[in-house]
């Protein structure tokens, strides 16, 4: 730093590390004598292993001698081509930014492979690696270890959780910030020391205070989160997730609980942005001379991603009914529980549940045919409460629509149980007969009547969460099987 500032720098000291600077050696023991004797009146002790002395002549770096201060008191010295840590970076006459990097990168890329190796849940993976990341090559790491498709949107990597994103830091925009926080800091002190070093940092440093001009921006968030929803394929669920007929916050559950294997959110995340490998992938996006892209099951439609989700006749009577079963039965078994018909609780995939359980208060069908005077198309709901010292009845009917059906299929089904609830109520004079739609799309989007009716039935509001984990661990599995058979 030049002396026109009329700036002397003896020292600088930031928490615990200190660096002194002296023209001499006579001057230098000096100031380690009176660092010496500050350190012991406030009973602390120098690190002598962590110290190291520096001569310097002519800008070049000498072989000097070890520093005695005191008898017990001996610094070493640090050769020409040694480097010790200040601040956690190596540095000798000068930072060593090279090396440094290179070191970084290294330990990084180290620890980063660490993470991916242990069984952590998906959220925990993120959570880990936010610390520092280096983008690309760990999106490389990413999509080697199962956790990000190579065709699904980069940009929902960084988009924040609460918008459906993968909330993985970008470590572009975060050196981005740390650089202009830095320099609005130094630029607007009036300490003379920081006026010197913004007069002095002509692109000495990454903050170049000299120039006025701010560094251009990465691509913010909002914008990250801008491409992903105007991308055709990649913006068919983040557009879903901002319907009106979606509970957002409660759709994201999966991602804030973080239960997933990593592999498997990673699998989630490439159906939700539609690049799974379906004959009609191959053909219209990869470009793919294959003989035909209808689908492999049912030959009726193009094999879509929407198609082996929701729509296959083929996958209809098993798959589909399993996963609107496990739905049904996490309620099932919470209304039992609730209602005192059951005492045990069991996983869903063990859990099965009894045709009629009844007590002195309440009777619960699942899946039960319930005769009418009157001859009713749809009288089998999937589960009916029967409350008997109200005379009230709730119809509850469970439906797993594809992400852009939430509202038809609510309604639909809604209509279905008219008849059926007019007539029970004529039959036993019941006080009031109600009709509950459990909506959760193929995606793990929550309808927005869902919490409304799972409070209705008196049940926690934490089953929503469970009842999606169903879900969206069915529809992995169905598209996994699929692709692997022929
Ligand atoms: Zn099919």
């Amino acid at each position: 730093m030049s002396k026109r500032n009329g700036i002397k720098i003896n020292h600088q000291l930031y928490i615990d590390d200190l660096k002194l600077y002296a023209a001499n050696e006579e001057q230098l023991l000096r100031e380690l004598k009176i660092v010496a004797s500050f350190t012991e009146t406030i009973k602390m002790e120098m690190g002598l292993d962590k110290c190291a002395v520096l001569h310097i002549k002519r800008g070049k770096i000498t072989s000097g001698e070890a520093m005695l201060v005191q008898d017990n008191l001996k610094i070493q010295n640090l050769g020409p081509e040694e480097t010790y840590k200040y601040l956690g970076i190596q540095q000798g006459l000068e930072i060593k930014t090279a090396e440094t990097k290179a070191k970084f990168e290294d330990k990084f890329m180290g620890r980063l492979k660490k993470i991916l190796q242990s069984k952590l849940n998906a959220r925990s993976i993120f959570t880990s690696i936010n610390l520092k990341a280096i983008d690309t090559q760990m999106r490389v790491l990413l999509t080697k270890y199962g956790m990000h498709h190579p065709h699904a949107s980069t940009n929902r990597l960084y988009v924040p959780i609460k918008d459906g994103g993968r909330g993985l830091q970008n470590i572009e925009s975060t050196h981005h910030k740390v650089v202009k926080d830095m320099r609005e800091y130094f630029l607007s002190s009036n300490l003379p020391f920081f006026k010197a070093l913004c007069e002095e940092d002509n692109n000495i440093t990454p903050l170049n205070m000299v120039s006025r001009i701010q560094p251009p921006e990465p691509p913010n968030i909002n914008e990250l989160s801008a491409v992903w929803h105007g991308k055709a394929l990649h913006g068919r669920y983040p557009t879903a997730l901002e319907r009106n007929e979606i509970d957002k916050e409660r759709s994201l559950n999966y991602l804030k609980a973080g239960y997933l294997f990593p592999e498997t959110e990673g699998r989630l995340a490439a159906i939700q942005d539609q690049v799974v490998s379906t004959r009609a992938y191959q053909r219209s996006i990869l470009k793919k001379d294959i003989p035909s892209d209808r689908c492999r099951k049912c030959s009726r439609t193009m094999e879509t991603i929407q198609h082996i989700t929701s729509s296959c006749p083929t996958l209809a009577p098993r798959e589909y009914t399993d996963r609107h079963n496990a739905l049904a039965k996490a309620y099932h078994q919470a209304i039992a529980i609730k209602n005192g018909l059951i005492k045990e609780h069991s996983k869903i995939h063990q859990y099965l549940p009894k045709e009629i359980l009844e007590n002195n208060e309440v009777k619960l069908y699942w899946d039960h045919p319930l005769i009418t005077d009157r001859p009713i198309l749809h009288n089998r709901p999937d589960i009916v409460v029967f409350l008997k010292e109200e005379r009230r009845v709730i119809i509850v009917d469970i439906t797993v629509p594809a992400d852009d059906n939430a509202e038809r299929a609510y309604t639909e089904k809604i209509i279905k149980y008219h008849d059926l609830a007019f007539e029970l109520k004529e039959i036993y004079k019941l006080t009031s007969t109600s009709i509950l739609l459990l909506v959760i799309t193929t995606n793990g989007l929550v309808e927005k009547h869902l919490l409304e009716n799972t409070n209705r039935l008196g049940l926690d509001e934490g089953l929503i969460g469970d009842a999606q984990k169903e879900v969206i661990l069915w529809t992995t599995r169905i598209v996994r099987r699929f692709l692997t058979s022929s």
